[in-house]
């Protein structure tokens, strides 16, 4: 905290980690006489920078670009770009930080990073997204490369901002590698990656129930958000047969009772990713419910899936949750749940899935991505889903492998476990440096 003044969401993340280590690092004194978690927490470079950019109406608008190259031990730097008003080096140090454990759990050889901007695209148009991402990535360039660092998406960076970044990457560099992953499929991009986080977080949260014998069908779940993540796991759960009763964004949710259908999936495609309107127009369109400014823990579900941002389920909204019924929880965001709110899920000995495992399937996706690029060629959309199932397959069995307590499996555990230990016997081999 001295070290890292004015940094929460880094602390939260660092201290979630090392309380649920320290039995382990106890048993293996090998890793704290080499001090790895200390050395862990230090990113290996920051980069922060100066993107200053002129808006449609001739203003120089500034922001502040970053990118925190977190770990390297098991692969290039990988990691998203988010572009959110909120951005700044604590959020950006959390991520970084959790994605190393999330990339090392793959099963994939990748590092971790983050970066982005406190640029908030909403309200701006197409030209003036162009000029931010292109100045953007005049700086980013000279630190990235397919063998060095791959940037993908994250809130606010979707297909548009990445096809502006590359495109800008690929004028400077005069080459066509590649160096980001989530790009069109005419241009290197790989099928199923825009589905990949939805459906992985889906495909994790079918093995949890599995080990209770349950299954997804007939369960109706609260999805928040209505982003990347929200949508395709929507659309695996309707394909699976559950009901999903929710959407939001940061403006308010939608209920509808009956269930949102593909029909319906369809409209909230259009409207989030063509008009790139707000959420609350859908329940005039579906004649549904709509709540303003409040998040969808308080209703009844079977099962939740806080697909939006972090630390959007407190201690009370977890606690509604297991009241009302909830059995598991899949984290499609990172860090969506508060310390009190894990404390809460817990205790109550619901399957809960922290995100650095059960969202880990779109950067999973980007891995294969990357793959497809080396090679030159492109898989089926069969190929890559049957291969984005089996990773989660084999996340799921390693969190099991060093989180079950007997009866109950205590994913954090695992999922932090796993993660560490393959990048810590990386950096063991690796010496001092
Ligand atoms: P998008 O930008 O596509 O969507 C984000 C959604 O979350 C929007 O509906 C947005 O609403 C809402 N949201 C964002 N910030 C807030 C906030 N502060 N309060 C309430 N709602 C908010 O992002 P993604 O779907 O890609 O990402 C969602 C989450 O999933 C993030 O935590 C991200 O880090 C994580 N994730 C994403 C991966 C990916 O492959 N895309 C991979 C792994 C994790 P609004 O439009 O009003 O801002």
């Amino acid at each position: 905290i001295i070290r890292n003044p004015g940094e929460p969401e880094f602390h939260q993340a660092v201290r979630e980690v090392v309380e649920s280590l320290t039995p382990f690092l106890e048993k293996n004194p090998k890793y704290k006489e080499a001090k790895i978690i200390e050395r862990m927490v230090e990113p290996e470079r920051v980069i922060m920078f100066r993107v200053p950019w002129v808006d449609d109406k001739g203003e120089i608008q500034i922001n502040r670009g970053y990118r925190i190259q977190m770990n390297s031990a098991i692969g290039p730097y990988k990691g998203g770009i988010r572009l959110h008003p909120s951005v700044n080096l604590s959020i950006l140090k959390f991520l970084a930080f959790e994605q190393v454990l999330k990339n090392s759990l793959t099963t994939l050889p990748m590092g971790g990073a983050k970066g982005g901007s406190d640029f908030d695209p909403k309200g701006k148009s197409d030209n003036e997204v162009m000029r931010f991402c292109q100045t953007f990535m005049s700086e980013l360039f000279r630190h990235i490369g397919p063998d060095l660092d791959v940037p993908a998406g994250d809130i606010g960076t979707g297909g548009r901002e990445i096809g502006f970044m590359f495109g800008q990457y690929k004028k400077l560099k005069n080459e066509f590698t590649g160096v980001l992953t989530g790009k069109g499929l005419s241009w290197g991009g790989s099928l199923i990656r825009p589905e990949a986080t939805g459906y992985g977080c889906v495909y994790f949260v079918q093995e949890m129930l599995k080990t209770r014998g349950e299954s997804l069908k007939g369960k109706v779940c609260a999805v928040s958000g209505s982003g990347n993540v929200a949508q395709y796991t929507v659309e695996k759960l309707i394909q699976l047969g559950a009901k999903v009763v929710t959407l939001s964004d940061s403006d308010g949710f939608i209920y509808d009772e009956g269930g949102i259908d593909q029909k319906e999936l369809k409209c909230v495609l259009d409207l989030k990713n063509v008009r790139r309107g707000r959420i609350k127009e859908c329940a005039k369109e579906f004649k549904c419910k709509y709540f303003e400014k409040q998040r969808p823990w308080q209703v009844k579900c079977d099962i939740a899936f806080p697909s939006a941002t972090q630390n959007e389920i407190s201690g009370d909204d977890a606690k509604a949750l297991v009241k009302n019924g909830c059995i598991a929880v899949g984290e499609g965001a990172n860090m969506p749940t508060t310390p009190e709110g894990i404390g809460v899920f817990q205790k109550a000995k619901i399957l809960y899935a922290p995100g650095k495992a059960s969202n880990a399937g779109g950067v999973a996706t980007s891995g294969l991505e990357m793959s497809q690029n080396s090679m030159r060629l492109s898989w089926t959309r069969e190929e890559v889903d049957k291969r984005l199932h089996d990773i989660m397959i084999a996340i799921h069995d390693n969190c099991v492998k060093y989180g079950k307590e007997g009866s109950y499996i205590d994913y954090v555990k695992g999922a932090n476990i796993a993660g560490f230990v393959k990048v810590a016997d990386a950096m063991l081999a690796h010496g001092v440096v």
